[in-house]
Parts: C-alpha cells; structure tokens; sequence
C-alpha cells in the first residue's frame, strides 16, 4: 500500500537500518466500549499500512480491561469493521487472556519493593496526587512491607474487599514533575462480570499497566497511540522495565484526527444512541464506521481521506467537506446515473398520445461509457421536482414557468402552457405540450432551451424514500458552560422525502450506490429498505466547494 513519507516511517525504517530491530508489529488496540469511528480509521490505517510497508504485521487486540463498560456486542462490531475498512489482522489478541501474566508481574513489582497496596479513597488519592505545581504527599500506606502488600494483594483478588476500598499503586516519586509517575493506580478492586473471563476476577489493572505489558507479551516493536499519552510514555517504559520484559516496544504518538462538525468520542457517541437522538450505533449521520457505511461511504474513500490527512504529531482540524470530496472522486466512475424525483409535481403533455409509452435510451454513467445505456420509459404523464416550476419565477430562472421551455433529460422539450393550484393555493399539476422533433440525440438546432430538468415517467414510477442528511451537531462560537454537546443537536439532521425512481430500480440491492441526476450520491439503506420500496441515503450532494 502506498503512503507518503511520515516521521513514524522514519523512525522505523532507521530500526531496521541501524539493526535495533529486525522485524516490526504494530497493533491496533481499540477498548470494546463503542462501536469504532472514523478517528479509529486513522489508527488503522497508519498502523496496518506501515507495518505493511516493511514487511510486518498488524494485530487487532481488545484491550478489554473495564468490565463495566465492555460488551460482546462492541467486540463484534469492531472485528466487523476493521475487515470491512479492508484489512487482515495477523492475530486476534484479548488483553483479558493476559490477566494471569499481569498479575504476576505485579506481584514482582510487590516483591521489588516498587508496588504497594493503598486504603485511599479515590478521592484522597487525587487529593494527595499534588498540582503541576505542588509536589504531591505521600500515602500512609506507602510504606506497607512487601509481606502485608502480598497478602493484601492477594486477598484483593480474593474478593475480601469491596470495590473502591483497595488499589495497588506503583511506588515511584510523588515529588515528580510528571504526574502520572505520582505512584499511579496499577489495580482496582471491580466485581463486575467480564464478557471474556467472566467472573474469574474481581481485580483488574488499570490501562497504563495493561496496556504496556500487552505490547511487550505480543512482541510489538512500534506502539503506535494518540498524542494525549506523550506524558505516559516514562510511565509505559518504567512498566516495561520494571516488570522485566524480555521485549522493549516503543511507543510512539501521533496527532489525533479531528473533522469539523463532528463529534468523535465514544463515550458522546453513546451518549446520543443510549438517549435516542440517532438510530443506533450506525445511523447515517455518525461518524461511526457502521454508520459512514450505511449512509454509502466507501472504504476506499475512507482510506484515501485518512491519508491525505497524513500522520503528523500536530492534531488540527480537517475539514468534513474533504471527507465528501473522497466519496464523489470514489464513485465518479462506479455508481451508474439515474433520475429520481424527490419532491414530486405532476405535469401532463397535453399533445402526447394518451396509452403511448416510448423506451428512451440513457446512458448509465457519461463519465464512464464502458458502464452501457439504460431504457427509460416516457409517456403523457410525468413527476417533475416542485422546486422545477414556479408561477412567478425570478431574474435567472430557467426552468418551468408559464411560457417557457425546458430540456427533459434524455427525452424532449415541454413547454409550459398552465398549471392547476388546489384550494390551498398550491400548485398540484403542469400541463405542457411537447415538440417531438427536440428528442434527445436528434440533431434539432430551431431553437435552444437554458434548462434542462429531471423528471420519471408516472405510469412507470416506483414509489421510494429519500433521506438527506446535515450536520448532527451545529456550529457554535458562543461558550456557556450551562451547555454540553448535547444542546447542539440539529433537530433538523435528518429530512425524509417520499418520492419516485425510474422502474429498472425497482428491486435495487442494499448497500448499491447511485447518483440521481442533480442531487447527489445516494446508498441504499441496509436496515430500512425493501424490494420494491427502496429507501436511498444522501451520501453527499454533487456541489462541493472543497479542492485538494
Ligand atoms: P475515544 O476517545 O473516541 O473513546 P479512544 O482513544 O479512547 O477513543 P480506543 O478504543 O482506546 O479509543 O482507541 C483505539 C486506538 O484508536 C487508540 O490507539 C487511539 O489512540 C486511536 N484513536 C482513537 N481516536 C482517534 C482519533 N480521533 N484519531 C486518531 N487515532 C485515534
Ligand atoms: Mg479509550
């Protein structure tokens, strides 16, 4: 696969040159709390595709040590898309197969005099940790024998304590600039069911010991993670150490992805499905990968975004509007063209021979000739947009109005001689009369037209749900601390159409990919649609202000 130059590369490319390694494996670690996000794709991206690069290998590993907040159901999810994403993970790893491994490691930590066992609240233990500032205050129980830090330890995981009252601390320097070095928790007390292990533990290590020991059980050259750990670096080599592992991984950071309008957390994204503000973990509007997939983005166009955005330790904010430009550049050339009408309007070409129906050849893709031609049926009675026909249009305005002409796509001129409004004013039907010598592909040259319009023919028409989707969470400059996240919700994200597609769309399979004539890019929806009642998602319209 082919990726720019990065400092990541660098450094691994000089491992192998100057011999400090001889092979490399990544990981890409992700916590079974949530379903993954297109953040994770960046993860993904850079750690399969370097270790690709040089000839490695990539696990997927769960770092699975938080009973309360992991499921079975995210463990799924996860495998799911990473595949999906269009990678091949070299092994499956759990960090809860590891929970034995672990617990020996601490129990040397115990033994060396660098672990002990502390009564503190969680509170206290804040409390006590100190300020940037201010040096931090020891424990009165840092000073506990290694045979009391045995048997209480022992007796943690046991299940003689309750959850809170016990933890195992490293014993470092509370005096250290670094707060993280400031004796941090190695173990808590959790009697919680674990969906892997089940109820074999009642203890369970915290991330910034797991997580190292992980690395080094699996023989990871290159830990690659997210700026916001830099400061944990010192403690993930001094757990390395300590514990005595024959294998030194490296752990490097790199900036997070960060989009526009776009949140990216799990745990706000949980947030908005658990209190119903979306359609699960892969409503269209999510930046989930579950959800970027129903709503019709493509891996590859997901890849292709992720690298453009590159690897850097700087983590701005990318620009959503790129996202959509690698969608369409995706599938310029793949989805087929067709004409759908979102807001229907009735017209009628009042000198078309009623019961005639003419098979009209379209091309399926002009950008891509090789995709074929398409028969599009075409009689008296057609759907053309509400927003086609205005009775008082304005300076510029093309399309239908009384008196004026306009190019049906693929088919003939119409032009507009009157129209019917219902008691309520609004207008329901056009009447129009055509000029048969203007079919499409004929070489007539009378006269020209400014606008051409879409329509689908009424007695072939097949009835279809459109959703169009915007920004889930508005823009705001103004900063209320009253307010979380929450407050920004777009209420109108979600706009749902019912409307009518040409016939040989009919029984369209989920998941296909079109672009409908003047509104965009379209997928079929893989939860809500059914033969004979497609239901299409936006992806992205066609305008697109952004250039690469
Ligand atoms: P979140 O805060 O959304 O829950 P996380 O970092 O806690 O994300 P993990 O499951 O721990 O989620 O992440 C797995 C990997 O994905 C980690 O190595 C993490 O650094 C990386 N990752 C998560 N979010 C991003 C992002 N926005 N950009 C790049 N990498 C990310
Ligand atoms: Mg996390």
């Amino acid at each position: 696969m082919e990726q720019s130059s990065n400092f990541i590369r660098t450094i691994i490319k000089q491992d192998l040159e100057t011999g400090k390694r001889d092979h490399v494996i990544t990981r890409f670690p992700p916590e079974p709390n949530g379903y993954l996000h297109i953040g994770h794709a960046k993860s993904i991206v850079i750690n399969f595709g370097l270790a690709d690069d040089f000839g490695g290998k990539t696990n997927l590993r769960f770092d699975d040590t938080n009973p309360l907040k992991e499921d079975q159901e995210y463990v799924d999810s996860i495998k799911e898309d990473v595949s999906w994403l269009g990678y091949e993970w070299d092994a499956l790893h759990y960090a809860s197969n590891y929970f034995d491994e672990m617990y020996m490691c601490a129990v040397l930590l115990i033994n060396k005099g660098l672990a002990y066992v502390d009564d503190l609240s969680a509170d206290e233990i804040r409390e006590y940790r100190g300020t940037l500032t201010e040096p931090g205050k020891e424990s009165p129980h840092r000073a506990r024998t290694v045979e009391e830090n045995l048997d209480l330890f022992e007796r943690m995981k046991n299940g003689e304590f309750a959850d809170g009252t016990k933890v195992l601390r490293a014993k470092i320097d509370m005096a250290s600039p670094n707060l993280n070095l400031r004796d941090p928790v190695l173990y808590r007390v959790s009697h919680a069911s674990h969906h892997n292990t089940g109820d074999a533990w009642c203890i369970y290590p915290m991330y910034d010991f797991a997580h190292p020991l992980e690395d080094a059980i699996e023989g990871v050259t290159h830990s690659l993670c997210t700026t916001e750990f830099e400061d944990h670096r010192p403690l993930y080599e001094w757990v390395v150490r300590e514990c005595e592992m024959e294998m030194q991984p490296q752990q490097i950071e790199f900036g997070r992805l960060n989009i526009t309008n776009t949140v990216m957390s799990k745990r706000k994204l949980k947030q908005l499905v658990d209190e119903q503000h979306v359609d699960g973990w892969d409503d269209p509007r999510l930046p989930t990968i579950s959800g970027m997939r129903r709503r019709g983005f493509t891996a590859e166009a997901i890849r292709e975004f992720v690298k453009e955005t590159g690897v850097s330790k700087g983590s701005g904010v990318v620009d959503s509007a790129m996202l959509d430009h690698f969608v369409r550049e995706d599938l310029k050339l793949k989805a087929p063209r067709t004409m759908g009408v979102l807001r229907p309007l009735k017209l009628v070409i009042t000198n078309y021979p009623e019961g005639e129906v003419e098979w009209l050849d379209a091309e399926i893709n002009p950008e891509n000739p090789d995709m074929g031609t398409r028969k599009i049926p075409f009689s008296r009675e057609i759907y053309i947009e509400q927003e086609d026909f205005m009775e008082e249009p304005p300076k510029k305005y093309f399309r239908l109005f009384p008196g004026n002409e306009v190019r049906l796509k693929h088919a003939y001129f119409v032009k507009c001689e009157d129209f019917i409004k219902d008691e309520e004013g609004n207008v329901v039907e056009i009447h129009c009369t055509y000029d048969p010598r203007t079919k499409s592909g004929s070489d007539f040259n009378e006269r020209k037209v400014k606008g051409t319009i879409h329509w689908v023919d009424a007695t072939h028409a097949v009835p279809a749900e459109f959703r169009l989707y915007e920004p889930l969470i508005l823009d705001s400059e103004e900063e209320d601390e009253e307010k979380t996240f929450l407050d920004y919700v777009n209420e109108k994200s979600l706009e749902t159409l019912n409307g009518f597609i040409e016939p040989n769309l009919k029984d369209i399979d989920v998941q296909e990919k079109l672009q409908f004539f003047r509104h965009g890019y379209f997928n079929v929806d893989p939860k809500h649609s059914k033969p004979g009642k497609p239901v299409f998602n936006r992806i992205v319209s066609l305008k697109s202000s952004f250039r690469l």
